[in-house]
């Protein structure tokens, strides 16, 4: 049996090249697919947790930022912060992440081919996409998975329908947290990427406006706008990670939200738990433990989702978290891992 490579990645971002380099370091050959040329941009708040942060580096990835030392909740007239106990996150413009793992799993003999995915065939020896032979084959190809579809795992768009918009504005950075803004109709998360620029998303069931938020409005009013990023519907639920010798890897695998800002962090924990699997020769076992590793996040993620969907407990969140700060620095530290 003859083989192009050992495993085809399907979507070069942030999942897909972490499995890249998870796979180069157990000695398999790697071919990355993704239509797009590095560096990719996306919509995202690109605040890396500290857990995250700390498997990218151990992966030998660093990336440029700003540190981030905690959250803060922030509405009209209450606030609470809850500090990170393991060290900072960092706050990583998308194209410089994507430009260093890039780099990275190019350093690491990964091939890329500039592809789009449509099909898969796959058999008891192999899967054959995009005209490569591989052993196994990741699908990191994002929230709506083309790979999922073709393999037959089905993935709907959960309730309530949420969407993320994405913008840079040039101004001095003002917090050392990542700010989330509570409106009534969403959320606008600032990260902070360099000294002097913010990305700014916008989470909500609507078209987002920023006068939702009218403190940031008028702080960011007259400072240079990016263009805008989105996407969505956020909320994915997929009814199984593994077919055959299809592993799903990233928001391919399912999602819950952007609020509590992990996916990445998760995605680079599921690259590593997928690729033990293929090297295990046990490619089920991926299944137990994609819900170990993303457990906390489904549940607080989908919990505070759930929380803040009726207007009333909506509107009890930030004072919650401010009256409560040891439940709020322990949901916070839960998450930052
Ligand atoms: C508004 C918003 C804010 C967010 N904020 C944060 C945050 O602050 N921190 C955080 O950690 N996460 C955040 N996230 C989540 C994070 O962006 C994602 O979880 C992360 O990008 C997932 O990486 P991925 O590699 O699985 O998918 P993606 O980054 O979506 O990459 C998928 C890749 O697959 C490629 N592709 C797609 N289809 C095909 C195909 N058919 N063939 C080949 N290639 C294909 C695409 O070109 C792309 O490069 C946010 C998300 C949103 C929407």
């Amino acid at each position: 049996m003859s083989y192009d490579t050992d495993l085809l990645i399907v979507g070069g971002g942030p999942g897909g090249l972490a499995t890249a380099l998870h796979a180069r370091r157990q000695g398999l050959s790697v071919i990355v697919a993704d239509p797009r040329e590095s560096p990719i941009d996306k919509a995202c708040g690109e605040g890396l947790m500290p857990g995250g942060l700390a498997e990218l580096i151990a992966l030998d990835v660093d990336p440029a930022g700003m540190p981030f030392y905690g959250i803060a909740y922030i509405s009209e007239n209450r606030r609470a912060e809850a500090r990170f106990r393991s060290g900072p996150g960092r706050g990583v413009r998308r194209t410089t992440l994507h430009a260093a793992l890039a780099a990275r799993a190019k350093e690491q003999d990964t091939e890329w081919i500039r592809t789009r995915v449509t099909g898969v065939v796959q058999d008891a020896q192999g899967v054959t996409a995009a005209g490569v032979r591989a052993k196994w084959l990741v699908a990191a190809d994002g929230l709506h998975s083309t790979v999922r579809r073709t393999v037959g795992i089905t993935a709907k768009a959960g309730i309530p329908r949420r969407y993320g918009v994405r913008w840079h504005y040039r101004v001095p950075v003002w917090s050392e947290f990542v700010e989330v803004h509570w409106s009534r109709w969403g959320e606008a998360y600032v990260t902070p990427v360099e000294p002097d620029l913010v990305g700014v998303a916008i989470l909500s069931r609507q078209r987002p406006d920023l006068a939702w938020f009218p403190w940031l409005a008028q702080h960011l009013d007259g400072a240079q706008r990016g263009r805008a990023r989105g996407c969505g519907p956020l909320r994915q639920v997929v009814s199984r990670r593994v077919a055959g010798r299809v592993l799903l890897v990233g928001d391919a695998a399912g999602y819950e939200d952007a609020l509590t800002g992990e996916g990445i962090s998760l995605a680079v924990k599921q690259a590593a738990a997928a690729v033990r699997a293929i090297v295990d020769d046990r490619p089920a076992s991926y299944e137990a433990a994609w819900h170990r590793v993303t457990r906390n996040y489904r549940w607080l993620t989908r919990g505070l989702v759930l929380a803040s969907t009726p207007a009333l407990t909506r509107r009890a969140i930030v004072p919650a978290s401010a009256l409560l700060p040891s439940v709020f620095e322990r949901a916070v530290n839960i998450l930052a891992h």
